[in-house]
């Protein structure tokens, strides 16, 4: 479906969502969220991009696998601050 390079994503059963076993993949896979996003803002409510105040981030969950997450660092915190966060 996709002429996309893909990354070395696994399923995370514990998480219920994607995971990375590569650092690397986790930052590609978080530039291309981010795009995404921006992108998607610009075409259907450029006005709202300004709120936009979430942040991608990727962190290592119980399991080690990286992760991306679109929460606020505060509420990532709160809900998995003995989790280990690898990147900013
Ligand atoms: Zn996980």
């Amino acid at each position: 479906m996709s002429s996309f390079k893909t990354v070395s994503h696994v399923w995370c059963d514990a998480c219920g969502k994607r995971g990375f076993t590569d650092d690397h993949d986790a930052e590609k896979a978080l530039g291309r969220a981010r795009a995404r996003r921006e992108r998607w803002a610009d075409q259907n409510n450029p006005a709202s991009r300004r709120g936009m105040k979430r942040e991608n981030r990727i962190y290592e969950c119980p399991e080690g696998l990286l992760h991306l997450t679109e929460q606020s660092r505060r509420v990532h915190n709160a809900r998995a601050k003995h989790w280990s966060e690898v990147a900013a």
